[in-house]
């Protein structure tokens, strides 16, 4: 630019309340606009810049516009100094440029201490990858920025959960070139958390029967049905058995029904462990009847597993529940397919239970499987 084209440009800026000059290497002033109004106390913030051929351009704002930019920045530094979200400004290759005073109180490290460091030392390790590739990688970063859950590291080392935001800055904002703004969501994770924690026991009430432990009715019939299908799509066998207490009215008319709820529970815990590969499920059917789901297992290996359980009922000895224990027995019906398309899962049920009444039938304490 020649002399004479930037003092029309120090016109300009003088409209804008900048005053510009410009001097040669030895200082000698080349160009000059209308000088700024100063007030005597207060040095400006002037702004400086070398071109090649060793002029010096120089601009100095007016005192209105040092007022204002004085008045912003304060503003920023009040801003910055009482929020209680955490702002940090970084660079692209995440070094920190600017760091506010909620660091202190949200991670144990003074502001000052954070200059230079990367944000990414601030992420607890195995956050850190994910985090980096969300919001700062030009591949993997999504579109409007959203919060986003991570842990930071304490001074002490402690993990912090923290509610981020990440926002792209224009560029030469002459701050940094991305603003990052951390909230202590600590309280919101581990709401969550124990949200997760009492849903899951929720559903598992949900799916238990409260008096024995074993899963409930609505639990078998959900799981029955999917291993019907599961079955039928791998054209693997599947057995069910139905097993019933024997005589178990007149045991709870000779004692009490509580006493009676505890044979349930012994016999329940006789059968779960016996039953215990995984995918087999042992449910409470009904009153004083169970039923056990076997998947992948056809009508040699069912039969096994009721006559185990049959014998394991038959040896158990209730000294824990009564005086002298009162021995009892189980009848149980077995049913075991390789399902087929058009049939559904109560034809497994149906054909266990007509076994089972054909164990009763046949005197009890029996195993028995439809011919
Ligand atoms: P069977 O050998 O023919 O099965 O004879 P049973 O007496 O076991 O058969 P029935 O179905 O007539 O009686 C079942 C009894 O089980 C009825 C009820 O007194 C008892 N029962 C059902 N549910 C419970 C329960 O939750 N707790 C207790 N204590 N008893 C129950
Ligand atoms: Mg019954
Ligand atoms: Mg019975």
């Amino acid at each position: 630019m020649t002399n004479a084209e930037l003092q029309t440009l120090a016109q300009l800026l003088s409209g804008l309340g900048v005053m510009l000059t410009v001097t040669d290497a030895e200082g000698h002033l080349l160009v000059s606009g209308p000088p700024a109004q100063h007030r005597g106390d207060a040095l400006p913030h002037t702004v400086s810049m070398n071109l090649a051929d060793g002029r010096r351009l120089v601009l100095i704002p007016d005192a209105e516009t040092e007022l204002r930019n004085a008045e912003a920045r304060q503003r920023f530094r009040v801003l910055a100094e009482h929020s209680s979200d955490l702002i940090v400004a970084v660079d692209a290759d995440l070094a920190i440029r600017f760091a506010s005073q909620a660091a202190t109180t949200m991670l144990d490290i003074v502001p000052q201490e954070l200059h230079g460091r990367t944000l990414a030392e601030l992420l607890a390790p195995e956050d850190r990858a994910g985090f980096i590739a969300r919001h700062f990688m030009h591949a993997t970063r999504r579109g409007p920025p959203g919060a986003d859950l991570f842990r930071a590291l304490r001074r002490d080392g402690s993990a912090l959960w923290i509610e981020a935001r990440v926002v792209l800055l224009p560029p030469g904002n002459g701050l940094g070139d991305y603003l990052v703004t951390l909230r202590d969501a600590e309280q919101r994770k581990q709401a969550e958390l124990a949200l997760g924690a009492a849903n899951a026991e929720l559903s598992a009430l949900a799916s238990t029967d409260a008096l024995t432990g074993l899963a409930n009715r609505r639990m078998f019939d959900a799981t029955l049905r999917k291993e019907w299908f599961r079955a039928l799509r791998d054209g693997a066998p599947l057995a069910l058995l139905m097993i019933d207490i024997d005589h178990f009215k007149p045991l709870n008319d000779r004692y009490d029904h509580q006493t009676g709820d505890s044979y349930l529970i012994a016999v329940a815990q006789l059968i779960a462990h016996n039953v215990r590969r995984a995918g087999d499920m042992a449910a409470r059917y009904g009153g004083e009847e169970f039923a056990v789901v076997l998947p992948g297992t056809a009508a040699n290996g069912a039969l096994d597993t009721a006559e185990v359980i049959r014998r394991a009922v038959q040896a158990a000895r209730f000294d824990a529940i009564v005086k002298d224990g009162a021995p009892l027995t189980v009848s149980i019906g077995v049913a075991a397919t390789v399902p087929i398309a058009g049939a559904g899962a109560a034809t497994l049920v149906h054909s266990a239970d007509a076994a089972l009444y054909q164990a009763k039938r046949n005197g009890r304490n029996r195993v028995e499987i439809l011919s």
